[in-house]
């Protein structure tokens, strides 16, 4: 194992063991909004507070493999705080990480613009060498982009 893998792989146990923004906001005013892998079982549940354009905060509680609630922690870190501008690229950004792998893992792991821009997340990409743990990865993801979804409508 390469020591990017090792280092990988210490961010995603860090944050599984040790989950950021863990726990509830009062709903409402917070939007909650569920997601559900079939796949793997895996379940998150989703608190975001928006105001003027920004998700000034974001908890979140669920169950499941070690990489969906990572990811999911990994995501609440990258993106409390930040405008929804932000928020929009960088699960975009996430997202494209996840697709460029399913295509071409070896070659995407050394282009690393991407995973520069991404910084801890960039820990995930390795998750794209086992298709069925993509959905492991995105859930939180997916589950997010929902939510901000509803709160524009
Ligand atoms: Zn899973």
């Amino acid at each position: 194992m390469s020591n990017l893998e090792n280092l990988y792989r210490e961010i995603i146990l860090d944050h599984y063991r040790s989950p950021r923004n863990r726990g509830e906001l009062a709903s409402p005013p917070a939007h909650k909004v569920e997601g559900f892998n079939p796949l793997c079982g895996d379940e998150v549940t989703i608190y975001l507070d928006v105001h003027d354009g920004v998700l000034a905060d974001i908890k979140l509680t669920g169950h499941g493999c070690s990489i969906s609630q990572s990811s999911s922690s990994l995501m609440s870190a990258a993106v409390k705080g930040k405008p929804l501008d932000d928020v929009h690229s960088t699960i975009e950004t996430f997202k494209e990480l996840m697709l460029a792998h399913e295509t071409k893992v070896e070659e995407s792991e050394g282009d690393s613009a991407n995973l520069r821009t991404l910084g801890e997340l960039a820990a995930l990409a390795g998750v794209v060498k086992f298709p069925v743990r993509i959905k492991c990865a995105t859930l939180a993801w997916n589950t997010l982009a929902q939510g901000l979804q509803e709160i524009s409508n």
